[in-house]
Parts: structure tokens; sequence; C-alpha cells
């Protein structure tokens, strides 16, 4: 967000359902957060209400390709295009992912992934930035030192020392090389960690078939899903049980779950300080207050996903 260099207060539009990190991203950058609500149906960025969101002060839109599903970047990208405007994708669920067979993270500007512990690429903390322009690169390379002109390695090389400048003030978001051996020998696995998450999919979505949860929607031709997160929705009115309830139950059955997200309007912090309501974007909130993440995992054997089938074919009610 800061290597786009925008000029402070520029609004920035993105989802309201995606991890808190999306929007403290804008927010750390003196940017201004405008929320957009998501297509019920795949849960991203509905394109529609990104146009509706932008005013005078729109400066970049920053997608979340939810769970893996990856967003609409024709009508993202053609929106930008008309607007002038930045786009800068958070891949974080998204490594495998691809929009009319190009790799989601390079049709923006930037392009962000995370090798935080629940992703598909794990170096404990840490991620990775893709960009389109050179200089966007190197300034991101310089904030992620302190603000470094040259990097810390090179300032011990065979030449002897050198100085370095201090060009403005960075961060300390650099990957470290004891990250960097972890996350190396994972590259070869992510292909296939995906066709085995791919499989317990499939295998879910048929198993699910005729209960009263909602089912993730399947990837539109021409598209790569991830298969980051299996969300159902469990609605109470039709699954007998409130999604609250759902989740303990899954836990009595020792069965871990998740929930991603509740939509951000839904956290005190944002609602002190912007004032939002949760119903200002009624497709996030109801998704958020529905959604469900089961065990989705390469490790996991068939009889794990059997036993995750069988909990949740006794929990909700039967039709
Ligand atoms: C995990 C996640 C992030 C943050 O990644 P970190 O590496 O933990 O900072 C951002 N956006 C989404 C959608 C995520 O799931």
């Amino acid at each position: 967000m800061v290597a786009a260099g925008l000029e402070p207060g520029s609004e920035v539009i993105t989802t309201p359902l995606t991890f808190c990190a999306t929007v403290n991203a804008i927010l750390h950058a003196g940017l201004s957060p405008v929320l957009a609500d998501v297509d019920p149906f795949t849960q991203n960025l509905d394109p529609a209400a990104i146009e509706a969101a932008i005013t005078p002060r729109t400066r970049a839109i920053l997608p979340v390709h939810f769970a893996g599903h990856p967003c609409d970047m024709g009508r993202i990208m053609a929106i930008a295009e008309r607007h002038g405007l930045v786009v800068i994708e958070d891949c974080a669920h998204a490594i495998e992912s691809e929009y009319r067979g190009q790799a989601v993270g390079t049709f923006g500007d930037f392009g962000c992934f995370s090798f935080y512990v629940t992703k598909n690429v794990v170096t404990g903390e840490g991620g990775m930035i893709l960009g389109r322009d050179e200089e966007h690169i190197a300034r991101a390379r310089i904030l992620a030192l302190h603000g470094m002109s040259k990097d810390a390695w090179h300032r011990f090389g065979d030449k002897g020392y050198r100085h370095y400048q201090v060009v403005e003030c960075g961060f300390k978001y650099n990957m470290m090389d004891l990250q960097a051996a972890i996350g190396i020998h994972q590259l070869g696995r992510v292909e296939q960690n995906w066709a085995r998450r791919r499989e317990l999919w499939l295998r879910y979505d048929q198993a699910f078939a005729n209960l009263p949860v909602g089912l993730p929607a399947a990837a539109e031709e021409g598209t790569r899903h991830g298969h980051h997160l299996y969300t159902i929705m469990v609605d109470e009115a039709r699954c007998g049980i409130s999604r609250d309830d759902f989740l303990e139950a899954m836990n009595t059955a020792r069965i871990g779950t998740g929930v991603h997200y509740l939509s951000v309007p839904e956290h005190p912090y944002y609602q002190q300080r912007f004032g939002w309501r949760p119903e200002q974007w009624p497709h996030a909130m109801r998704l958020g207050r529905q959604t469900v993440s089961l065990p989705l995992s390469p490790a996991m054997t068939d009889a794990d996903a059997q036993r995750v089938v069988e909990a949740v074919t006794a929990i909700v009610r039967h039709t």
C-alpha cells in the first residue's frame, strides 16, 4: 500500500468479507478504506458494487481472491482502467488460483501473498509481493528493510565496506534466510497439495449435495480455484441449528472448524472509527454470520474426510 505511492487520504475500495489485515494495511499507509459488498455466490467483491463506491478520491481497488476463488479480474481491471485506479490483489488464499489461464497476483499493479501458518506455503511468518513496475518493487524492497538504499547483504560484500543510505522511513518486513530456507522446499509440493485439497473438496461437494447447507461456488469456466478454504453456509432456518451452535457441535465431535470471516464492520474498532454497521453490506454480513470452514488439508486421509462428512450430516437437519 505504501509502495503504491498514493497521496494521504486516498480512498481504497475493498471487500468487507476478508481478514482484518486487508483493511489494516490500508489504514497503516494513511489511506481511507471504502467497503463494497460481495457477490453472494462467489463471495468476492462485486464489480458493480466497486463501481458504485467510486468517488473523486478513489485511487485504488484491493480485491481479495476469497478462499482461492479468483475474482472477476476482467471486469475489475476494466473498471480500474476506466477510472485510472491502482489495483492491489490480496492473494493470501490464492497461490494456485488462475483467471483465464493467468495466475492471480499478476493482473494488478501488485499481488500480495502470505506465508503465515494457515496458508498453502508456510514460513512461520512472511509473505511475498509481486509487482509489474520495477520502480515500485525497488521501493517495496527498500521499505521492507528500514528504508535503506542497499540491502543488508551488500553492506558486507567482498569489495569491503560500502556505506548505505537511508532514503525513507521504512519498516522491518524483510524475509529472513531462515524463513526462505523453510519456504523454498514447499514450492515443489504446492501442486500436489492443491490436487489433494481438490480431491477432498469434490468429496465434500458430493457428500453435502443433498444437505440443507449452502456449498461453495465452483470456479467459473476458464478459471482455476485455489481450493484454500471449504466454506459451507449454515442458515438456521434451513438447517435447524444456528451457525454458532453448529461450530459448538463440531467441536464436541472433536473436529476443528473456522470462520472466514465475520464481516469487517462486525468489529468494534471499525464501528467506532468509521461508524460502519454490518447491515450496510448485507451480503457480507449474512455470509459472515452463516459461514463455517471445514477441515481442508493435504495431510487429511480419506477416513478424516469421512469423519467430517458424518459429523456435518449428523448435526444438520435432514430434509
Ligand atoms: C492471512 C491473510 C492476510 C494477512 O497475511 P499475513 O501474512 O498474516 O499478514 C491478508 N489477507 C487475507 C485474506 C488473509 O487470509
